[in-house]
């Protein structure tokens, strides 16, 4: 008898462990499932999301950290990430939608809809198009801060739209980060002026600078203008070359997101340095300088103007 009451208590206990486990997951489950949940194509929107909806919602960002967004082949975890997302964030202006096209494939494959769930965080912004192809626009308009505010601004009305309970909390975020930005804007803008027009050439990889470069008063040279296309054939080398040969430059930079070997035979060809790596398409890994939007463009103004001035 005793030991069938032993044998009792010991299956209740288990089955009420159970119950517990179960419903103490569940709840946390749906907790979750409230909040909202959002993707983004790369780690700069990721970062400025992250910043207006901090713990209040679910993110998932695409292309990973150090890797090119241009040309990108969705994963099964993407699709299944998309296809649960209230809002997906793309950057637009072609950046994901030139070269493969990666990104409508995985719209239609998750069945989402432009402008229903699907938005281009550069909606609202003035659009710079290729030298090479006038019809193409150019994707690089975050390195203005101005622009990148913009994103912000954007992102920030999506978001309090589909989720009206935390309107307020993501208009308070948003409005501190922008404040933050225009800050480093404001200070980009005159920063570069101290250096002789002659030594202000800016020479990069690919030509991702357009859009900065009339913000913060540079001249852009690249190899070749944009990742999509062939890169560091002998007639970009000689048009790069001879640009860097009529003026008075001392530094190359090179993006952390592509190859450098094209710049290193600029380099040899030149005798100039690299002087620094720089952040276009991608942030540096968490908890390294880079690691936001903000810390990308603070490097990149700080090391640019270092190597300009020598
Ligand atoms: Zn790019």
């Amino acid at each position: 008898m005793k030991r069938i009451l032993v044998t009792f208590i010991a299956v209740v206990a288990m089955i009420s462990g159970v119950y517990f486990f179960l419903h103490g997951r569940t709840s946390t489950m749906q907790t979750n499932n409230n909040k909202l949940h959002i993707v983004t194509t790369n780690s700069i929107l990721e970062d400025m999301v992250q910043n207006v909806g901090k713990d209040r919602i679910e993110l998932y960002s695409i292309v990973k950290r150090g890797t090119d967004p241009h040309e990108y082949e969705p994963q099964p975890t993407d699709v299944s990430a998309a296809a649960d997302a209230d809002i997906i964030f793309h950057n637009g202006l072609n950046l994901e939608t030139g070269g493969n096209g990666w990104f409508n494939k995985l719209v239609e494959t998750s069945h989402k809809e432009f402008d229903k769930e699907v938005f281009s965080a550069s909606e609202n912004v003035k659009a710079k198009h290729l030298t090479t192809n006038r019809d193409e626009e150019d994707p690089h308009a975050w390195l203005d801060l101005s622009n990148g505010i913009k994103y912000v601004q954007l992102i920030t009305q999506v978001m309090k739209e589909k989720d009206p309970q935390n309107a307020q909390f993501y208009q308070k975020n948003s409005d501190k980060y922008i404040a933050k930005l225009d800050k480093l804007h404001k200070t980009a803008q005159s920063r570069f002026i101290d250096i002789p027009q002659s030594k202000r050439l800016l020479v990069t990889s690919e030509g991702a600078f357009k859009y900065f470069s009339s913000a913060y008063h540079v001249t852009p040279a690249y190899i070749w203008e944009i990742n999509t296309e062939s890169q560091g054939t002998p007639e970009q080398m000689e048009e790069v070359l001879s640009k860097i040969n009529q003026s008075e430059v001392k530094s190359l930079f090179v993006e952390s997101s592509v190859s450098p070997k094209s710049m290193n035979k600029v380099s040899k060809e030149t005798g100039l340095k690299i002087h620094s790596k720089l952040f276009t398409d991608s942030l540096a890994q968490s908890g390294s300088t880079g690691d936001t939007y903000y810390s990308m463009m603070k490097w990149n103004i700080d090391k640019i103007h270092e190597g300009l001035s020598k």
